[in-house]
């Protein structure tokens, strides 16, 4: 079967692979979508090591063909995700407490792991969410990881109905944010970016102000809507430090801000502020079982609607280019069901 392989050089390779047999609590699926995050490209760049000869992707939804022997979750015929958390090893502090995303002995799809881009992948049965069968798979694909982390995200945000809550960088993940923010949570949305282009579709998915951090001051933006306050909480999609601590500079007193874009860099804290102003920043990372659970019901009720445009694998080093240039609007899938 074909598979999307990271090889020596920083680049991917499709090559056929074969798949071992299946182990105790293993499922097979055959991939149907798996959609292209921003985390492929860190990876296939070695940026948190290097992973050569691992399949990459973790935006995976397909159907499962053959389970394993103990598989009681799931049963052939079944579309499920294939998510970033593959596995944790459900006894620590975290996986006991509902933090399943931090266990130190956490498995990731197309990274520790092989992935998903390719046509046929293993899953450990217990890990592999239920894709509700009135959701668009491809759109689904999405939403296992962009959306559950974005909706983790405004989740972790604490934001309420009708407060004011700042997205910056509407890209894969912020398109989503957006929407999960508003249509969600029922909150007030700025979108911050340096895309014109990216800010028309901010405002196509709702959101009540869009800003151009390369024309305008954030925070003087902020100021204007909230009558002079600050925003309530931001969301940080971008993957750049400058958004970083703008997000910082637009909240209010006792606001959080809440990053989850991975630019390998560090961001400035003004110490001050921090503690004057009761800032909260914290750190989010996609999401467990439940959020991702919760993240494919909203949208298969149709609150949050992915952005998707399918490609073939074979473009898997076009799209990985195309996306370290910021031209990508919503989010590439790789097809599997041609
Ligand atoms: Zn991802
Ligand atoms: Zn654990």
């Amino acid at each position: 079967m074909k598979a999307a392989v990271v090889t020596s050089d920083k680049s991917v390779k499709v090559e056929d692979k074969q798949l071992r047999a299946l182990e105790y609590g293993e499922a097979l699926v055959k991939t149907e979508y798996c959609g292209v995050c921003h985390t492929d490209l860190h990876v296939k760049n070695a940026d948190f090591g290097d992973v050569t000869g691992v399949v990459l992707g973790h935006e995976g939804v397909g159907k499962v063909i053959e389970i394993g022997e103990g598989v009681e979750s799931l049963k052939v015929g079944d579309r499920v995700s294939i998510a970033w958390m593959y596995e944790s090893c459900g006894h620590c502090e975290y996986c006991t407490t509902g933090r399943e995303t931090l266990c130190r002995d956490v498995k990731n799809a197309g990274y520790t792991v092989d992935g998903a881009m390719a046509e046929e992948v293993i899953v450990k049965a217990d890990y592999a969410v239920k894709v509700p069968d009135n959701l668009d798979p491809a759109a689904a694909s999405s939403v296992t990881c962009a959306g559950v982390t974005t909706y983790k995200a405004v989740k972790e945000s604490q934001i309420r109905p009708g407060q004011w809550i700042g997205v910056f960088g509407i890209g894969g993940l912020g398109n989503l944010a957006v929407q999960y923010a508003k249509n969600v949570f029922g909150a007030k949305v700025v979108a911050f970016d340096i895309s014109d282009e990216k800010l028309a579709f901010a405002k196509e998915l709702g959101a009540d102000a869009t800003v151009n951090s390369l024309n305008e001051d954030p925070v003087e933006k902020a100021k204007e809507l909230t009558g002079g306050k600050g925003l309530d909480a931001t969301v940080i999609t971008a993957v750049a430090k400058t958004p970083f601590n703008q997000a910082i500079d637009v909240v209010k007193a006792g606001a959080r801000v809440v990053a989850v874009g991975l630019p390998v860099d560090k961001m400035d804290l003004n110490i001050p502020r921090l503690v004057l102003d009761g800032i909260q920043v914290v750190g989010s990372l996609v999401g467990t079982r439940q959020d991702l659970q919760e993240a494919f019901q909203f949208a298969a009720e149709g609150k949050v609607v992915p952005k998707v445009a399918l490609r073939p694998i074979e473009d898997i080093n076009d799209i990985l280019e195309e996306m370290e240039e910021g031209k990508i609007t919503g989010r590439m899938v790789i097809d599997f069901t041609k």
